[in-house]
């Protein structure tokens, strides 16, 4: 099968020929029919971020496919079965956090993409415990980007606690950001969009946003001040200085939800007597549960949001990753595989 590789960071990855892999005892094999590429792949491949996954591995946390074996033990899902694969790969199923519904914070978890293989290549081995399956009214190619940007957009916007009526900035329209104006609104919210980019402001515009702001060409602060200020503002670029810029539109009373994750060392500054005097809550959110991602799928078979994704093949994925550090990508690019791979696993 075909996967690609990072090799070493900061180096472009390599589409290398490897044996399919075999699914171990309480594991599925998927045949990948998409994987989203986030933002998330490129800090993996870059060895960004402080805790550094260990070339050579296989990045990709958005990846949706079909069960075509299962390992020992494996009774919970069906072979022919269409699930996604996302970036918690596995978790211990048995401690506090896993227990009581915060399983994304588990001290033993494994993640897709970084901690294991993921979804960047032909075939995939995923704990058949963990993959979500994936309803009938979800196409593959929406399926990968909800799996994570709308899963943790989705995961963003409850940790908020957002009350109807209420206004939520959100700084960065990716691929998590064009999925997050929804959610909010959903939700009952009204948004104020900001990115640095044209297109994506148009965008968010088109799906809704109440205002867009141009930060590379106004002081965004000040443009929101103007507005009256925000109740919640979920930070989704990944530079520290916007952490900075949605804190300090806030409201008495407002949460900062921080969500982009900039290379290590990124810091943000918060004033202590604002954050005291006004009551500002400042929330870190980590992807999302397995039952979210159920949500997701729901909602969006539901009729309830639009993804917007355009396609590129797997072979190109060092041009994709340039197109979405350009800034010239609209939300998501998705890697879609062909239907009958040159390689087919052997049955045994
Ligand atoms: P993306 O590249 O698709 O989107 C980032 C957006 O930020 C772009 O539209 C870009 O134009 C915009 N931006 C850049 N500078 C800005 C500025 N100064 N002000 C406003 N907007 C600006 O990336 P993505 O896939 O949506 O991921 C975003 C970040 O979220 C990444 O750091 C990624 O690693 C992180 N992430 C976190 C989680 C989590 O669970 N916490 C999950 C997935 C991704
Ligand atoms: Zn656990
Ligand atoms: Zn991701």
């Amino acid at each position: 099968m075909k996967a690609a590789v990072v090799t070493a960071f900061d180096q472009p990855l390599e589409i290398l020929e490897r044996e399919v892999p075999e699914p171990g005892p309480g594991q599925v094999l998927v045949r990948l029919e998409t994987c989203g590429l986030c933002h998330t792949d490129i800090h993996a491949a870059g060895g960004d971020w402080p805790v550094r996954p260990t070339p050579p591995f296989v990045p990709g946390h958005e990846g949706v496919g079909i069960v075509e074996q299962r390992g020992a033990g494996v009774t919970n899902r069906r072979i022919g079965e269409r699930v996604a694969i996302a970036w918690l790969g596995s978790a211990c199923g048995s401690c506090r956090y896993c227990i009581d519904g915060r399983e994304t914070l588990c001290q033993q978890q494994q993640n897709s993409g970084y901690s294991i293989d993921g979804a960047f290549a032909e075939y995939a081995v995923a704990d058949a415990a963990y993959v979500v399956p994936v309803p009938d009214g979800v196409t593959s190619l929406d399926a990968a980007p909800l799996t994570c940007a709308g899963l943790t957009t989705y995961k963003a916007m409850k940790v908020a606690h957002i009350h109807p009526t209420e206004r939520v900035g959100v700084f960065g329209i990716g691929g998590l950001g064009h999925l997050a104006i929804q959610y909010a609104q959903i939700m009952g919210g009204s948004v104020v969009a900001v990115d640095i980019e044209r297109a994506k402001l148009s965008l968010a515009d088109e799906l809704g946003a109440e205002h867009t702001i141009d930060a590379g060409s106004v002081e965004p602060v000040a443009a929101i001040q103007a507005l009256g200020g925000l109740d919640v503002a979920v930070v989704l670029a990944a530079s520290a200085h916007v952490f900075d810029e949605a804190f300090a539109c806030l409201r008495p009373g407002g949460r900062l939800v921080c969500v982009g994750l900039p290379a290590d060392g990124a810091a943000m500054t918060v004033p202590i007597f604002e954050t005291v005097v006004k009551g500002i809550s400042i929330i870190g959110s980590i992807v999302g549960t397995r039952q979210d991602l159920v949500e997701v799928f729901a909602l969006h078979a539901a009729g309830r949001t639009r993804v917007v994704a355009q396609t590129r093949s797997l072979e190109d994925v060092n041009e994709a990753i340039a197109e979405v550090l350009s800034g010239d990508v609209t939300a998501r690019l998705v890697f879609e595989f062909a239907p009958e791979p040159a390689s087919t696993p052997v049955v045994v």
